[in-house]
C-alpha cells in the first residue's frame, strides 16, 4: 500500500458560493466549516480575505478556531497571486493559510490578459506573491494553476517548479472548465508530480460529468507519482456552471471503489458518518434539494422496488447495496412537527423563543441573557431569512460574540 495519502480540501465557501444565482450568509458559510471540521476535513477554503463583507466572517471564523471550535480544521482564504492581494489579505484579516491563484493557459494569456503578459510575467508575478507571503508570516499556502488542463506540460512543469522554489506547499492542478477526462488527468499530473515532486491538489469541474472521476483519477497519479494527493470538493457538488466535485461522492470513491479500496489511503481523520448532516444542510443552506438520485445522500440510494433486487437486498444487503446508510450517519427517524409549532424569527418574543430553546435543551442563566440571544437569533434569521436550524440557534447561544461579529457587515 502506497504511504501516501488523499487529503481533501473543501471549497464550498470558495467556489460553491460562487455559484451562478445562489449563496449562503456568512452564519451559513460558519455552519459548514463547523460541520466539515466535525466531519475531519483537512482544510476549508473558507472565503475571500480581499472582499470586505467578508472580513467580519473570516476574522470570527479565525477566532473560532484559536477557542477550539474550528479545530484541527486549516482555514485558507482564496486570493489572486499578486503581492497587492497578499498585502490586503494580510491587511484586513488573521488568515494564516492561502491560496494564490494565477492563470496559466495560452487561452487564458490572450484572452483574459488580453496578450499583457508573457509566460514570464505570470511566473514572476506568482512568484513575488509566494515571497510577500513569507514576509507576511504565512504559515502554508498553495499555488493555483488555473486553466491547468489547458496548459502545455512544459509550462505546467516550469510554474510549479517556481512554486515550489518560492515555498508553495502545493500545486493546485484547476481543471477549471472540466476538460479533462480521467485518463488525461492521470498522464498530465503524474508527470507533473514526477518531474516536481510536489503534493498535487486537483481541483476538477464537472461540465462534462467527469468532475469526481478526473479527481480520484488524478489523486491516484499523483500517489503512483510518490506524493501527497489533495482534492478540492464542495458539499452536494455545488459550484460554477455546472459545479465541483461532491465531497462525499469522492470520500466514497476513494473508500470503496473498486480500485482504490485498500490500496489508496484517505486522511483517516474522515468521518463518512458526517456525510448525511451536512448534505442536508447545504441543501438547506442554498435551497437547492438533493436530487433524488445523488449518491448516497439522495432519498433513493437506499431504495429498492423491483421484485428481483427488494428480494435480494432483504436477503443480503450486499446483494445490491456497495455502502451501509449507518456508515453515511443515515438511518435515524427524522421527526417532522405535523401540529402545533412555535419558530424562532426576526419577530419572535421572549416566551416562544424560550420555548424553542427549551426544546434544544439550552438554558439561559438569566432573563438578560435570554434577551440577548433573542435579539441576536431574531438578526440571525433577519440574515438567512429561513427559519434558522438547531445547528445554528445553539451556535448562537454558544458564541454569540463571534455570532454578532458573523452577521455584522458595513458597506
Ligand atoms: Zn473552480
Amino acid at each position: 500500500m502506497a504511504k501516501n495519502k488523499v487529503y481533501i480540501i473543501d471549497v464550498t465557501n470558495r467556489d460553491g458560493v460562487q455559484t451562478a444565482k445562489l449563496g449562503l450568509a456568512k452564519l451559513e458559510k460558519t455552519m459548514i466549516n463547523i460541520y466539515l471540521n466535525e466531519m475531519g476535513i483537512y482544510q476549508s477554503e473558507f472565503g475571500f480575505p480581499v472582499t470586505r463583507h467578508e472580513n467580519n466572517y473570516l476574522n470570527a471564523n479565525l477566532e473560532l478556531a484559536k477557542m477550539g471550535l474550528l479545530k484541527p480544521i486549516i482555514l485558507s482564504g482564496w486570493i489572486r497571486a499578486i503581492e497587492e492581494d497578499v498585502d490586503e489579505a494580510t491587511r484586513l484579516t488573521r488568515v494564516k493559510h492561502l491560496n494564490l491563484s494565477i492563470s496559466t493557459s495560452e487561452q487564458m494569456l490572450r484572452g483574459k490578459f488580453e496578450g499583457r503578459k508573457t509566460r514570464e510575467d505570470i511566473i514572476r508575478m506568482m512568484t513575488d506573491a509566494c515571497d510577500r507571503a513569507r514576509e507576511k508570516g504565512i504559515e502554508t499556502f498553495g499555488v493555483n494553476a488555473e486553466d491547468a488542463s489547458r496548459t502545455d506540460n512544459e509550462f505546467l512543469i516550469r510554474f510549479s517548479q517556481a512554486a515550489k522554489d518560492h515555498g508553495a506547499c502545493r500545486i493546485r492542478y484547476c481543471d477549471t472548465l472540466g476538460y479533462d477526462d480521467p485518463f488525461t488527468i492521470y498522464e498530465r499530473v503524474k508527470l507533473l508530480a514526477q518531474e516536481v515532486k510536489l503534493p498535487v491538489e486537483l481541483h476538477c469541474h464537472n461540465d462534462l460529468g467527469l468532475a469526481v472521476a478526473c479527481s480520484v483519477a488524478g489523486a491516484k497519479a499523483a500517489i503512483d507519482a510518490g506524493v501527497d494527493a489533495y482534492i478540492n470538493t464542495t458539499v452536494n457538488g455545488m459550484g460554477e456552471r455546472c459545479g465541483n466535485a461532491d465531497l462525499v461522492s469522492v470520500i466514497l470513491a476513494i473508500k470503496k471503489a473498486k480500485g482504490f479500496e485498500n490500496r489508496y489511503v484517505l486522511d483517516e481523520r474522515v468521518k463518512l458518518s458526517c456525510a448525511w448532516k451536512i448534505a442536508k444542510y447545504a441543501s438547506y443552506a442554498f435551497g437547492v434539494p438533493i436530487p433524488i438520485n445523488q449518491p448516497a445522500v439522495g432519498s433513493n440510494a437506499f431504495a429498492h422496488e423491483s421484485g428481483i433486487h427488494a428480494d435480494g437486498a432483504l436477503k443480503d444487503r450486499r446483494n445490491y447495496e456497495l455502502y451501509d446508510f449507518e456508515e453515511l450517519g443515515r438511518g435515524e427517524p427524522e421527526i417532522i412537527e405535523t401540529g402545533r409549532q412555535i419558530t424562532a424569527g426576526e419577530y419572535s418574543g421572549i416566551k416562544g423563543f424560550r420555548n424553542v430553546y427549551g426544546k434544544l435543551e439550552i438554558e439561559f442563566k438569566n432573563d438578560e441573557e435570554a434577551r440577548e440571544i433573542l435579539e441576536l437569533a431574531r438578526y440571525a434569521n433577519v440574515h438567512t431569512q429561513k427559519p434558522l436550524t438547531d445547528g445554528e440557534l445553539r451556535f448562537i447561544a454558544q458564541y454569540p460574540e463571534q455570532a454578532r461579529k458573523i452577521m455584522t457587515v458595513t458597506p
